[in-house]
């Protein structure tokens, strides 16, 4: 069999730990065989960091703004623990804050549905996507405690000096005051990354905030969704049979716990914080939650939900044999390469993906299946196997799915 070819490269950004294992384990035994596979290579792997001062971190993401698809493995955010193992430098920021930053983009995150792992919701039938905000209001809020008996404002000093002043209360004792803030460009920008989203996965977009108690700051939220939605995406929504619906945050927690799921719910920065939590735990496990981060260009980066595994890891320094899940790091792969594929219309390419993501789920589905999942399965015959055998397992599917 021809190998598939690709015209344009995929930005692949390394990463850490027991991530860094499979990440070459998919790469030897479920792609290079199959596809001349062309990326442009980042080693986001802490050690290589350090050496350029996070800068191949920065060139990863405009790489990824130039070719418009990435492909990220989990890497590890230092701290103090980290500083001392690796003898860093610098205490570097984030590798997903930074290039979020430079993407501008919003986090999609999705659960992989399979049989035998049935979330704790009985009516969820189709995976929950949580879009989450990721700038501003509490993660950015200036914070007071109140010493006793005064009065406590919000003060706004406009650049030409003029002050606009807001009672926020009237203390008799001590308290507390908190004041926050977002912008109207990082709503906006959230605001398309969630309606292109929904139109490249034709799914429902649902959105909700508090606007009837927080009467500017959650209504201006509600209102920038609407202008846009109204102005740009009304006529392309139709077209695809979706819709765009707003309601409020109380009323859409009771309606995601009654729905089948399969649709996109974007949340607000704090509520996307716990719904995210609530969400990949209700349907089974981290370990099968992927990530997409999508700008409002459309640039795209795939990657899994959870981190390095780093317990794991240390197993497997030690010669011990693990058994980690890998199947949201290959979805990682299937998605990049099915989103080139269209973009650069090689149909074989998206083809691959699909099947590449249904020999991973029919491995599980009949009974093969890593340590975190066999604990939690309720098929009957199930057959745990290594981080190493359960990627060959996939491989023997694949091939036979490709041979047809
Ligand atoms: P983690 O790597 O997600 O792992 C936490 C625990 O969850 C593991 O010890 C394991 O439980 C279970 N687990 C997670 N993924 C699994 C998988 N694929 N297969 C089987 N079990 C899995 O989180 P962490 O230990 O808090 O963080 C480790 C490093 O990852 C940190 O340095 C952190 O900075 C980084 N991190 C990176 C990203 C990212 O790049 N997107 C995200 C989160 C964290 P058991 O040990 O019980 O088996
Ligand atoms: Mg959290």
């Amino acid at each position: 069999m021809d190998k598939i070819k690709m015209t344009t490269p995929l930005v692949e950004m390394d990463g850490d730990e027991m991530t860094r294992i499979i990440w070459k384990m998919i790469k030897d035994e479920l792609l290079l065989p199959f596809i001349d596979l062309h990326t442009e290579y980042y080693d986001l792997g802490l050690e290589y960091r350090d050496k350029t001062r996070d800068q191949v971190t920065i060139d990863s993401a405009l790489a990824a703004k130039k070719y418009g698809v990435a492909v990220k493995c989990a890497t590890i955010t230092p701290n103090a623990a980290r500083m001392e193992e690796y003898q860093l430098k610098e205490m570097y920021k984030s590798p997903n804050g930074t290039i979020r930053a430079i993407l501008d983009g919003t986090v999609f995150r999705t659960p992989i549905v399979v049989r035998g792992i049935e979330p704790t919701v009985k009516t969820w039938k189709k995976p929950i996507t949580i879009a989450r905000h990721a700038y501003g209001d509490v993660y950015k809020a200036s914070e007071m405690k109140i010493p006793g008996a005064g009065k406590a404002e919000i003060v706004f000093t406009g650049e030409d000096g003029q002050e606009v002043r807001e009672v926020i209360h009237e203390f008799d004792g001590p308290g507390i005051v908190q004041g926050m803030h977002n912008m109207e460009g990082s709503i906006e920008s959230f605001a398309r990354s969630c309606f292109n989203y929904a139109l490249e996965t034709k799914q429902d977009l649902w959105f909700a905030t508090k606007d009837t108690i927080s009467k500017k700051y959650d209504h201006t939220f509600k209102d920038i969704f609407q202008d846009i939605f109204d102005a740009e995406y009304t006529i392309k929504f139709h077209e695809a049979g979706i819709e765009y619906f707003y309601t409020l945050i109380d009323d859409a927690v009771a309606r995601v716990i009654r729905s089948e799921g399969g649709y996109i719910w974007a949340c607000k920065n704090y509520d996307g914080d716990v719904m995210s939590d609530m969400v990949a735990t209700a349907f089974g496990s981290l370990a099968m939650m992927t990530s997409v981060l999508v700008s409002p260009d459309g640039t795209t980066e795939y990657e899994a939900a959870h981190g390095t595994v780093q317990r794991h890891y240390y197993k497997h320094l030690n010669g011990e044999i693990t058994s980690t899940n890998s199947v949201a790091t290959i979805f990682a792969w299937s998605g990049a390469l099915r989103k080139r594929g269209k973009l650069d219309e090689i149909s074989e390419l998206e083809d691959f993906a699909d099947k590449l993501e249904e020999a991973t789920i029919e491995t599980i589905e009949n009974g093969t299946m890593t340590r975190d999942l066999a604990l939690i399965s309720t098929l009957k015959d199930v057959n745990t196997v290594s981080t190493q055998d359960f990627i060959k397992a996939v491989r023997n599917r694949l091939e036979s799915k490709l041979a047809k």
